[in-house]
Order: structure tokens, then sequence, then C-alpha cells
């Protein structure tokens, strides 16, 4: 692109155009042919070569006023639907989390010095986290962290958490060994596996 060109491009930019009461913004540049296209915040946008009259870009709109108005629809629904989804989901206060990560400092040491034993492994530090990525996790040096979310989980997750990640004592992997051990201890083990998997992503949509 010249620098003639440039200049252009600049002064055409944000020439805006009312057609059937939707602003139409006309974005000329060095490209070869005509697009529309429709943005996120439901602004349309013409893109059109420098050297095309603006009676051609009048026809390319007028030809695609169906697809745009089907579009627009499409995309404004779009856009009601994940507003209402974001509604739905109540954010955690950070003062909630605080309330949450204090009463998991006291479920869940004693749900670990309960079940270290059946497991029969021991343990390092336990640290309560607000995290949005994982649920617990255990390093090669036995220190276990939990997700002070899992307070909003019925007791049974609490225990699976628990006990999986104490299982990666014996096993730093997910093997089927693995999870014949948590099976072992708790034979009921996929009820709650699967609560977290299908209500867990939901959960952590409120601390985000
Ligand atoms: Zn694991």
């Amino acid at each position: 692109m010249t620098n003639q060109e440039l200049k252009n491009r600049r002064t055409h930019k944000d020439d805006i155009m009312k057609e059937n009461k939707i602003n139409i913004e006309i974005i000329r540049s060095g490209r070869k042919s005509i697009a529309m296209e429709i943005t996120r915040d439901l602004r349309v946008l013409v893109r059109a070569p420098f050297r095309m009259p603006d009676s051609g870009i009048q026809k390319f709109i007028k030809d695609k006023s169906s697809w745009l108005e089907e579009h627009l629809e499409l995309v404004q629904k779009k856009i009601e639907l994940l507003e209402q989804q974001e509604k739905t989901v109540q954010k955690l206060t950070m003062e909630e989390i605080h309330q949450l990560a204090d009463q998991a400092l006291k479920v869940i040491p004693e749900k670990v010095a309960y079940y270290a034993p059946i497991v029969g492994v021991d343990y390092g530090k336990i640290t309560i986290r607000n995290q949005v990525s994982r649920w617990g996790s255990c390093s090669s040096k036995g220190n276990l962290n939990f997700n002070c979310l899992l307070m909003l989980t019925p007791p049974d997750v609490i225990d699976y958490v628990v006990v999986h990640e104490l299982c990666h004592r014996k096993e730093l992997n997910h093997s089927s060994k693995f999870w014949g051990e948590v099976e072992r201890v708790l034979p009921n083990y996929k009820e709650p596996r699967e609560w977290l998997k299908s209500n867990g992503g939901g959960l952590i949509q409120r601390m985000r």
C-alpha cells in the first residue's frame, strides 16, 4: 500500500451511512473485493476496495439486505442468550469466597485425616485455594491443594475429591490401578465424579 493509499484509507474510514435504519459503516481499503460483516457489538461493516464507486457499494448493500436482516437477528439472539446465561450465574463476592475458604479449612483437613489411613497413605500440608482450574491436586511431596468451591458441592463430592487426591499418593497418574484404588475406598465414586463433570463448570463460572 502506498502512502497516498494509506491517507485515503484514513479519510474514507468512518464513512457512516444510513440504510433501513441500520447503521452501516463503510471502510475502504486496498482490498480487491467487497464484503459485509456483523461485529459482536452489532455494527455492520462493509469493506470495499478504494476504487469501487458509491453506486456499486449501494447495490451490494441492497442485494445483501435479506442476508443482513437474517444474520442481524441471529447475532442479536446469540447476544441475548449469552447475557441471560451471565445473569443466571450468580458471581461470588470476595467475602463469600473467603467464607467458603474458612469453611473448607474446617471441613477438608478432617476428611483428609479420616480417609488417609483408609487409603493407606500419609500426606503433607493441606492448602485451600480459590482456583478456576482444578478441584484438587497432590504434589509429589504429598502436599494437597483443594478448591474452596468444594464447599458448594454435595458431601459425597467432597469425599470423592479428597479420596482422589489421596490415591495420587500411591499413583501419580490416572491409570486403571489408580481408579481401582479410588473404587476400593469409594465403590460409588462414579456418581460424584459425574456430578462434578456436569455441574463443576457452572460453579467455577461463579468465581470468574
Ligand atoms: Zn487426579
